[in-house]
């Protein structure tokens, strides 16, 4: 059936593909029961782009990609492309996709099911119900800004240096994306810098306070420095929301808050980038934070449910179809509780599936759910 919800779907590599087929029966599903459809294309990315097109994104597919309300990402790489030149590798795919689009907010929100507790290295009673969303600068700071470089010095010996520059305009920008996630969530908002030793910290704790005084309403924003944060993340993350932090903050703590969960085959993520003014939308791409793991694929043995976590916040965020969001996620859940695990989150006196396997329980607590 036609939509006007435009998906551009990019399986990409290895498990990439078995996960993203997984996530099309999801999709069949809703549209059979929701009469919620979306028009779908679909092309290779990374190492498959690479084999069909000699490119790991053809100009054709960025197009397209660029013509879509949001892109579905699997996973890209694989050891066959190793030796390819760096402009030709499968990860140059999705980093010009980042690029190109302008994806400045990475979102990766990090969750444990109930049922997972045990999975994480931290005591039960500091992760159970947690809840919380980091969202990263991404195309600006120190990873980016110039000037930047490697430099040989007078005495022969080299300095290696990175600029970490923040203007007015991109802190505000990425400021109310944390604000419109927060005002989503529980209104809590958490700006993280050092401005007791970066002037770029100190220009960020500027903005980000007067933007919430501007347009900051029914939301509280409070302040920390990112060593603190890391600190309090081990200690007791529950305290948080949402954490908007740079670049550079916001890779390590992202990473940080993600081990909270205990694996990776459980974690999503999307990248936001600026709205539209002609439709209100914004740009977006949604991806699982895993790779597209080699050494299981093709073995029915990926866990899909980072894949379907990301296609819930694509519903979320790009097409404000919360309840459906919610429903995928309870889903998840359900079938978490069924006692079906995947090998990455096998646990005693669990029942070890395939893909295949974990995507059925889903979809039967789809079909249980909505009876
Ligand atoms: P990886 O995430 O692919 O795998 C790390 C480990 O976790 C492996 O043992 C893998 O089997 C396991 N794992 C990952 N996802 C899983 C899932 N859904 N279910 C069950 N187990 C899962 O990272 P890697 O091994 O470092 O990288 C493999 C390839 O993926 C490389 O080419 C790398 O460059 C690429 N990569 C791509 C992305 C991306 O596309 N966004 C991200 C990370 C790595």
């Amino acid at each position: 059936m036609s939509s006007n919800r435009k998906v551009m779907i990019l399986p990409g590599d290895g498990i990439g593909k078995e996960v993203m087929a997984a996530n099309l029966q999801l999709i069949d599903w809703l549209a059979k029961h929701k009469s919620l459809n979306f028009d779908i294309s679909e092309d290779e990315v990374g190492g498959a782009a690479y084999d069909k097109y000699g490119t790991p994104l053809a100009d054709e597919t960025l197009a397209d990609a660029m013509a879509s309300d949001a892109v579905l990402f699997g996973a890209v790489g694989g050891p066959q492309y190793d030796d390819l030149a760096f402009e030709l590798k499968p990860e140059r795919g999705l980093l010009a996709l980042r690029k190109e689009m302008e994806l400045f907010a990475n979102l990766r929100p990090a969750m444990v099911f109930p049922e997972l507790v045990e999975a994480s290295t931290l005591k039960p009673e500091v992760v159970s119900g947690l809840d919380i969303m980091i969202l990263r600068e991404l195309t600006g700071g120190s990873y980016f800004a110039e000037p930047r470089g490697i430099e040989e010095l007078a005495d022969g010996t080299k300095k290696g240096f990175d600029t970490n520059l923040y203007t007015t305009g991109e802190i505000e920008r990425i400021g109310r994306v944390g604000m419109d996630l927060a005002r989503k969530r529980n209104g809590h908002l958490m700006s993280v810098e050092k401005s007791n030793v970066m002037h770029s910290g100190v220009l960020w704790r500027e903005v980000m306070t007067a933007l919430h005084a501007a347009e900051g309403e029914g939301i509280t924003l409070g302040h920390m420095y990112a060593d603190n944060c890391a600190m309090q993340l081990v200690r007791n993350p529950k305290q948080f929301d949402v954490i908007v932090t740079d670049n550079l903050f916001g890779d390590l703590l992202s990473d940080c808050a993600a081990m909270l969960t205990g694996s990776l085959g459980m974690l999503p993520s999307a990248s936001l980038g600026a709205t539209d003014p002609a439709t209100g939308m914004r740009k977006a791409m949604y991806e699982p934070v895993h790779g597209s793991a080699p050494d299981i694929a093709g073995q029915n043995l990926a866990n899909p449910l980072a894949q379907f976590l990301s296609f819930s916040m694509m519903l979320r965020y790009s097409f404000d179809q919360g309840a459906e969001a919610d429903l995928v996620e309870k889903a998840v859940g359900m079938a978490l509780g069924s006692g079906k695990r995947t090998g990455d989150i096998m646990a005693p006196g669990c029942e070890q599936v395939g893909t295949d396997g974990m995507t059925k329980a889903v979809l039967d607590a789809l079909d249980s759910l909505t009876r």
